[in-house]
């Protein structure tokens, strides 16, 4: 559906969408404000949002995608930015994949859509350590698999012991953690959606695994704007340095472009000060890198991942 087209082009789309979609169980809104699906509460709509039931649905609907030619865009939100124009195609949102359960061996299933900090309320409950560095990241299980989401005290890799995939065929595979290659902030999965993932932890001391969580929450309190908008850590940290150190010795702490601000708490950190467009954040992203780059010449690298478009 081409931005400007009458409402008979739309009506036809819209048709043709429906049959695409046809016998998928989930939700599937059209024109989806994505707003309500990111943490930076920025960016236009979802062509075609879906949220699907299960694994079988989620399958389903990469298989259907592939074979129109579209693509599909999984998001989790917590580490996006999406354009002011929005993302044409389909838009994923594991929403509905929440199943967590316990297998033997201190072996933790986790579905996709998992939120962390669900993830280690449950292995808190059940004396299960491994997980404490992630305390405070608020993205889906899924996606910190994508991203190796990590702090300095650990990362996702530490803990993967295997990835339940829909490749871009829509298959289901299970991939153990030695086949897949981790870096920095990413993993080097195959095209396709990460739809669980099983975390290998180990038996500890239930009240000293919660006492450790707390005090990375306090800690995070203390460092990060949590009060506000915000999609985490703008930018990749540059080896032997911090980003934020860098943007703070730039002077740009509190610089603001619209309703987006460099964080004063968190010099990595942008944040929504009211109604950001994805425009401003993108102008701040131009003004910190140019003025880091003058300042310390290192070119910073986004950690953030802009999608859609203007
Ligand atoms: C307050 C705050 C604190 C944060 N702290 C940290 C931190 O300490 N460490 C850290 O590493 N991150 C941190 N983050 C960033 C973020 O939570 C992580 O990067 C997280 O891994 C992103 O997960 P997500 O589910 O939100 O994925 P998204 O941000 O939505 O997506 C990231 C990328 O992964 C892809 N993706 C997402 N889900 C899937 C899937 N199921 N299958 C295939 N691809 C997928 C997306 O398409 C996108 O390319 C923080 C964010 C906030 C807002």
């Amino acid at each position: 559906m081409s931005r400007g087209a009458g409402k008979d082009d739309q009506a036809r789309n819209r048709i043709d969408w429906e049959r695409m979609l046809e016998g998928v169980r989930g939700l599937v809104t059209y024109e989806a404000s994505l707003q309500g699906y990111t943490s930076f509460r920025i960016g236009g709509p979802a062509e075609v949002l879906v949220e699907p039931a299960d694994v079988e649905d989620l399958a389903r609907v990469v298989a259907r995608a592939r074979a129109e030619h579209l693509p599909v865009f999984v998001v989790g939100g917590t580490n996006v930015l999406v354009r002011d124009g929005g993302i044409r195609g389909i838009v994923v949102s594991l929403r509905q994949l929440k199943g967590i359960r316990q297998e033997p061996d201190h072996v933790l299933y986790a579905e996709g859509g998992v939120g962390m900090p669900t993830l280690i309320g449950y292995a808190i409950r059940r004396s299960l350590a491994g997980l404490e560095w992630g305390a405070g990241i608020p993205g889906t299980v899924a996606g910190c698999v994508v991203m190796n989401a990590g702090t300095r005290l650990g990362e996702m890799k530490d803990s993967v012991k295997a990835v339940r995939m829909v490749d871009s065929r829509g298959l289901v595979a299970d991939i153990r953690a030695d086949q897949i290659p981790f870096s920095y902030r990413r993993a080097h999965l195959p095209r396709g959606v990460v739809a669980g993932v099983w975390l290998q932890l180990r038996p500890g001391d239930h009240d000293q695994i919660e006492h450790r969580v707390k005090e990375y929450l306090q800690y995070r309190k203390h460092t990060q704007p949590l009060t506000l908008p915000s999609a985490g850590c703008v930018f990749k940290n540059p080896p032997q340095d911090s980003a934020g150190r860098l943007v703070d010795a730039a002077g740009l702490k509190g610089a603001r472009i619209g309703d987006a601000q460099v964080s004063e708490k968190h010099a990595n950190f942008m944040v929504n000060v009211g109604h950001a467009r994805a425009a401003d954040v993108l102008a701040l992203i131009k003004k910190v890198r140019a003025a880091v780059k003058k300042t310390s010449g290192v070119k910073l690298e986004l950690e953030l991942k802009v999608v859609g478009q203007a």
